[in-house]
């Protein structure tokens, strides 16, 4: 058994509390590990006449993640992102042997076909931490990725990252704070401009959208209502190569001078150490900051790494062209934690959102096609005839740069032809397209409505908690 479960805690897992094997004439039970885009799309697509389910995750809501910038300056509010995973699959609040689990699976046996989880902790449970087991006929791992720190000292002391609604809220928190607090009395000049320093370490999408929401915030909230720091807040963008490297050569120009004439300041350097207040650049610059958001992409999470299963490139889960993990049997793995293997002679594909959807939506039409065929229970698959692989094809990718200006880039890959352009429309294409692909109709209203009130009121400044 692969675990993260502390060793010296003996775990007993005979003992434990949790979910025995489905029963001959029960439906086969799928256990989700994770609720984010793939695991979401899975949940949502799942035919639960034939399946029940299980999912376990530490959160209990998806986060539509495009649209997760915009909540750190109050251009969004939190709730319009993040979409309960009971409404995706109302099986889970609903179906008498169907659940969803607040807790982080720390293992999987693969040869007792059992997963091993710890609740969230705190939670006043019998004990603490509280760990149990779900046996599974098909397990789905779903389970995402970590901010990625090249090991870098003090960046997760110091920086706050961007992958979560907590992570937002966090940001918007000491965003308002350090305004706050630069007001004053007595603060001296070089203090307040420290303060007032938001730095954004990483030039991809995500950065790049952050520093631009930034950028908007500043000349139009601040400047009405904070007059006293407007001279001193400054956005700085730090990047080791270049910004939006995977997009097209004009779009990363255009990109660089729209944010440059939004006043964010654009490095080229690479972060040696972070400390308290202030970041080490490896030219022997230092860079004071009030609020610092790390940004450099993702790689294998503890957990993943902790799973003894077959590694595609660069530490994911390995999978074939199935989304199966080969060597163990009813053991799939989609979104940021998979890749392919080497052998399938496929490329691991890069962690995005649209793949993780789209593998979602074909595993959930695979199961109903292995569930229909008699073989959703356990060790029942083997002979079962598949069909057609999982294929992927880039549709392209946007990116908002701030007042009301964006980047579509429709091109398949980096060396292929396509349409890419920049601008107004281009931005008017970016809110269209994620307006519509926001899950439930409930959150597509909430983001218009917000979208309409900061258009006409400004965002949100009030600093709550
Ligand atoms: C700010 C931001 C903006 C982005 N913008 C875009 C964009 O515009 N377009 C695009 O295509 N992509 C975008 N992405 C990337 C995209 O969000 C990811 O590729 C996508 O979320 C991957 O989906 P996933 O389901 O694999 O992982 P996630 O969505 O990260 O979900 C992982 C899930 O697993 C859970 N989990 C973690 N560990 C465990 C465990 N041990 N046990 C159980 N559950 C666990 C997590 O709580 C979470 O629910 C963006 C990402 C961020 C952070």
């Amino acid at each position: 058994m692969a675990n993260l479960i502390d060793s010296d805690a003996e775990v007993d897992d005979g003992r434990l509390p949790g979910l025995e094997p489905t029963k001959p004439g029960e439906k086969p039970r799928v256990v989700v590990l994770g609720s984010g885009w793939a695991a979401c799309r899975f949940l949502k697509g799942l035919d639960t006449k034939i399946y029940d389910v299980v999912c376990i995750s530490p959160r209990n809501h998806m986060v539509f993640t495009p649209l997760l910038a915009s909540t750190c300056v109050g251009t969004l509010e939190f709730r319009s992102v993040a979409e309960p995973v009971s409404r995706i699959q109302p099986a889970l609040s609903g179906a008498p042997n169907s659940y969803f689990y607040l807790a982080s699976c720390m293992g999987v046996d693969t040869d007792k076909y059992e997963v091993y989880c710890e609740a969230t902790p705190n939670a006043g449970l019998p004990s603490d931490p509280y760990l149990f087991k779900v046996a599974y006929d098909k397990l789905v791992i779903a389970a995402g990725a970590d901010p990625l720190t090249f090991n870098i000292k003090g960046v997760r002391e110091h920086a706050l990252f961007l992958r979560e609604v907590n992570h937002a809220q966090e940001i918007r928190k000491k965003l308002l704070l350090n305004l706050m607090l630069s007001e004053n009395p007595g603060i001296l000049e070089e203090e307040r401009k420290r303060l007032l320093h938001c730095v954004v370490i990483g030039g991809g999408p995500t950065g790049v959208e952050f520093s631009g929401e930034l950028s908007d915030f500043i000349m139009r909230d601040v400047r009405q209502r904070y007059s006293h720091a407007k001279d001193y807040i400054r956005v700085t963008l730090i990047e080791a190569n270049e910004i939006l490297s995977s997009f097209e050569v004009g779009l990363r120009q255009y990109a660089t001078n729209h944010l440059t004439r939004s006043g964010v300041h654009l490095v080229q350097g690479v972060v040696k150490e972070v400390l308290p207040d202030k970041i080490l650049l490896s030219d022997g610059t230092d860079i004071p900051y009030g609020l610092l958001v790390w940004s450099t992409g993702v790689g294998p999470s503890q957990f993943v790494k902790s799973l003894d299963l077959p590694k595609a490139p660069g530490g994911r889960i390995g999978i074939d062209e199935w989304l199966r993990v080969p060597s163990v049997e009813d053991v799939f793995a989609l979104g940021d934690c998979a890749g392919f293997l080497e052998q399938t002679g496929k490329q691991v594909l890069p962690a995005l959102a649209q793949v993780a959807e789209r593998q979602g939506k074909y595993l959930a039409e695979l199961f109903r096609k292995i569930g229909k065929e008699n073989g959703g229970k356990a060790g029942c698959a083997a002979d079962i005839p598949l069909g057609d692989p999982f294929i992927y094809r880039h549709l392209g990718s946007m990116a908002s740069v701030g007042r009301y200006k964006a980047l579509v880039d429709l091109r398949q890959n980096k060396d292929a032809k396509g349409l890419s352009m920049a601008g107004f429309l281009s931005w008017f294409i970016w809110r269209s397209a994620y307006l519509t692909r926001v899950v439930s109709w409930r959150n597509r209203f909430y983001v218009a409505v917000n979208w309409a009130t900061t258009f006409v009121f400004g965002r949100d400044n009030s600093r709550i908690g």
